[in-house]
């Protein structure tokens, strides 16, 4: 599928420009969406470029309808329609809830879920109209287990479970996919501030054992984006080394010896 116009919210680095290499080198013409990373988003921009492919960095901050109206409205001015939209854009507060002042809320379900409800709007009726469309939203495994310390974007990251089984029940009859990536932890930038420790309490928690990476997060996505993918619409599907499984119950000794 040579050639489509893709826009990825939050592709100034970690996952975000992943996605954004793996759909340029998908032949896509990649916009690389972002809020204050200006010279990250340009380095996205210039690894496309430097492999062959195009892609401009634009600034939106997702939060503000009118920033991303502005943003759409750039990208059709010189591309055409954006015909792959990629919500990976995210942040964390994270807080006990009984701390948790009103702005920490608000700032972090407005960047993880209004960003999305923002970008899916203003994209909808274009590929309504072309009968072709692609949506992936970046979500959390938090989202489906809940984390201590992370209400407020543990609800964020739920709500895009609603908000991409209902995108994709209205927009299945017009050729428009809309699909959710529920993503376990990934060694980003967003994982900085967690301890040592605790990263490796975290990768213990997935059955492979290890964090994972931005391209493996960005394979999946860029299938979700790909023509091969138009049957699957509405999934929620797991990048998380198999953490949402949840802990093995068995309680035979499951390991094996080196000779078998
Ligand atoms: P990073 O912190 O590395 O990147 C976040 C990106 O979001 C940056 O490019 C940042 O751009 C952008 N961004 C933040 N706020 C806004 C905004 N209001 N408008 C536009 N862009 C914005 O995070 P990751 O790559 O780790 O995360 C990407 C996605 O994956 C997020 O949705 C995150 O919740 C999700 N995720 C990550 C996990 C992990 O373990 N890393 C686990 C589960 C989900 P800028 O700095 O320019 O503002």
């Amino acid at each position: 599928m040579p050639g489509r116009v893709a826009l990825v919210t939050g592709g100034s680095r970690g996952i975000g420009r992943a996605t954004a290499i793996a759909l340029s080198e998908g032949g896509h013409r990649v916009v690389i969406c972002y809020r204050d990373d200006h010279s990250g988003a340009n380095e996205t921009a210039a690894t496309i470029l430097a492999a062959g492919g195009t892609g401009i960095a634009i600034r939106a901050d997702v939060d503000d309808p009118a920033a991303v109206d502005a943003a759409f409205q750039q990208v059709e001015a010189t591309w055409g329609p954006v015909e792959v939209l990629v919500n990976n854009a995210g942040v964390t507060l994270d807080k006990l809830l009984l701390r948790m002042r009103d702005g920490e809320w608000t700032d972090v379900v407005r960047t993880n879920l209004y960003g999305p409800f923002h970008t899916i709007r203003r994209v909808a009726s274009g590929m309504m109209s072309t009968r072709f469309g692609r949506i992936v939203n970046i979500g959390s495994a938090v989202g489906l287990l809940g984390s201590a310390g992370q209400a407020n974007y543990a609800a964020a990251k739920a709500g895009l479970v609603g908000l991409t089984r209902s995108v994709a029940r209205e927009l299945a009859p017009y050729g428009v996919t809309c699909n959710l990536v529920v993503t376990g932890p990934i060694a980003t930038a967003m994982l900085d501030a967690v301890s040592p420790q605790r990263r490796n309490e975290l990768a213990s928690l997935t059955a492979i054992g290890r964090l994972g990476t931005p391209d493996e997060v960005a394979a999946v996505v860029a299938f979700l984006c790909s023509e091969a993918a138009r049957y699957v619409t509405g999934a929620a599907v797991p990048v998380d080394g198999g953490m949402c499984m949840g802990p093995d119950p068995g309680l035979v000794e499951a390991s094996y010896s080196v000779d078998e």
